[in-house]
């Protein structure tokens, strides 16, 4: 992870020059708008990194980084912006990379000794991830959710429901999507819990 991350810096660097570092102003600016806002106790201040390449090709975070692609985020609302940066802190709070990856390693010997199941193994396994994916993602959703809620109460320019604005640019369509069509879609599955509001108590990740 660290040898990818590293690559991922350099490939970051090379490119560091063309980056727009008015973007990255703005896109920090909403960071510490939540950590120096947020009644809560974060790990540390974590460090934005912007990068210009199709390595992250939206956001993603490792501890203690928060990768945003600057092509991705480009056009967003300051809301926006802040909606994609708490859900990523809300992922590193809960260590969800490394437990991540403990668990699909686990998952995988769990598929591998499954063998009354009648799917193949690489249908189990991939069954598992994205169960487990999906999990991890809706408890970052729901953290990230009250995050914003409590900081609209503050006052700040927060709205949680911009969680889900973030997909319409991607979705255009999706309010109008028919919901016994789109079943336990991904996408739509988070989508929805936005959109019928996360409780107040996340449910725990796995
Ligand atoms: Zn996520």
């Amino acid at each position: 992870m660290k040898l990818v991350l590293l690559t991922l810096l350099f490939l970051n660097a090379s490119f560091s020059s063309v980056l727009n570092h008015d973007l990255k102003t703005r896109v920090d600016r909403q960071l510490k708008l939540l950590q120096q806002n947020l009644n809560y106790d974060f790990k540390m201040n974590y460090k934005l990194v912007m990068v210009k390449n199709d390595i992250v090709s939206n956001a993603a975070a490792s501890f203690p980084f928060i990768l945003v692609n600057e092509n991705w985020i480009e056009g967003f609302s300051d809301k926006e912006v802040l909606a994609v940066i708490t859900h990523e802190v809300a992922h590193l709070e809960h260590a969800h990379l490394s437990k991540g990856l403990a668990l699909l390693t686990g998952g995988f010997v769990n598929a591998v000794f499954d063998i009354n199941n009648p799917e193949s193994l690489r249908e189990r396994y991939s069954g598992f991830v994205r169960y487990y994916k999906l999990k991890q993602e809706l408890y970052a959703d729901c953290v990230a959710y009250n995050w914003l809620r409590e900081l609209k109460d503050l006052g700040v320019d927060a709205d949680p429901k911009s969680l889900n604005d973030v997909v319409r640019r991607e979705l255009p369509g999706i309010d109008n999507f028919d919901e016994d069509y789109m079943g336990d879609d991904f996408v739509y599955t988070r989508f929805r819990a936005v959109r019928d509001g996360h409780p107040s108590v996340c449910r725990p990740e796995l």
